[in-house]
């Protein structure tokens, strides 16, 4: 079958998406490469999404899967390596095959930025991490660090404040990209110490990660002796596989409006993964509604 609308990446854009286009009765199917829910499943508490005062990331998408379940979208798990335009039908290929459809909408939102020292990939699951909720628990009374400045860091280093004997917060600048009011928190942990404007230059290890040295603004090198690094030190857009069709800025996101659309009337782009000054919970489920919208009505229009 021909479906009406793919959406590729079941994060909260996507899957908001999908919510939209089945209530405006348009078929669905949602192409996952990873997991469902996205990034999200990996934020412990969710303090800042409206009605819900805390709810933990998984718990957010099991219920944002189900309801767009529940709505009749088909979703599968498999990692979309192209999109081509055609005439009656465009085509979107999987790593298991090929699926039709008159209008896509990307929501592939965003992978772990490396941290780009020396030893990192290998020391991956033997010290280092990108996920405090998945990793936290084995450093219950144990040393850690978290490294980055935004709100992932912050709200890493408070999870694991209540997990670890002690947290270090080790940041390149003095000031954070992250909301205030999760500093602040931080700074009322007793056991957690800020290392600012500092860089993580050398991980020291045996079997595992047993340090970490960071160097200051002077050149001053400090060693941290740690059993684990949480790296959170941002994200890098999964746009890749449709850079021959679509815009993207130079820090590889898809250049889009508030209002989802791109070069080419067909394609729409929502979350994390587009152009936008706010990447939020809130503003990735805003525009999984925005894109639906818009490529509904680019269905009518062209019926
Ligand atoms: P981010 O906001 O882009 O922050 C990345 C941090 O890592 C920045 O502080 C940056 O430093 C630092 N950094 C980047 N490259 C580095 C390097 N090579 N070495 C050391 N530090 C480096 O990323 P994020 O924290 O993953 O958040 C991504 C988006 O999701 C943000 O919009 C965030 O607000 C959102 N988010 C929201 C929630 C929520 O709503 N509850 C939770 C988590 C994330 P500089 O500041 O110096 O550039």
């Amino acid at each position: 079958m021909t479906y009406d609308i793919i959406i590729v990446g079941a994060g909260p854009a996507g899957l908001t998406a999908a919510i939209y286009a089945r209530r405006a009765s348009k078929s669905v199917l949602v192409l996952e490469a990873k997991a469902y829910g996205g990034q999200i499943i990996n934020t412990p508490d969710i303090e800042n999404y409206p009605v819900e005062a805390h709810i933990s990331g998984f718990e957010f998408a099991t219920k944002l899967y189900e309801q767009t379940v529940a709505l009749g979208a088909e979703i599968k798990l498999e990692k979309v390596t192209e999109v081509k335009d055609g005439e009656a039908a465009k085509t979107v290929v999987t790593t298991k095959g090929e699926y039709t459809c008159r209008a896509v909408i990307l929501a592939t939102g965003s992978e772990n930025r490396k941290l780009g020292v020396d030893g990192e990939d290998a020391l991956v699951g033997r010290g280092i991490s990108y996920c405090a909720t998945c990793d936290g628990a084995f450093y219950r009374k144990k040393t850690v660090a978290v490294v980055g400045g935004g709100n992932t860091a912050l709200e890493d280093a408070l999870y694991l404040a209540d997990l670890a004997e002690k947290v270090y917060l080790i940041h390149r600048r003095d000031s954070f990209r992250g909301e205030d009011a999760t500093v602040e928190r931080l700074k009322a942990k007793g056991n957690v110490e800020f290392v600012l404007n500092s860089n993580v230059t050398k991980l020291n290890a045996g079997k595992r990660l047993e340090s970490v040295e960071v160097t200051d603004k002077a050149g001053d090198v400090k060693t941290l002796v740690v059993n684990g690094l949480f790296v959170a030190v941002g994200r890098i857009p999964e746009n890749q596989n449709f850079a021959q069709l679509i815009d993207l800025d130079g820090a590889g996101y898809a250049v889009s409006g508030e209002d989802c659309i791109t070069k080419l009337p067909w394609i729409f782009v929502a979350g994390d993964n587009r152009t936008k000054n706010v990447r939020q919970l809130v503003t990735a489920t805003a525009d999984g509604a925005v894109a639906a919208t818009a490529a509904v009505k680019y269905l009518n229009e062209q019926a």
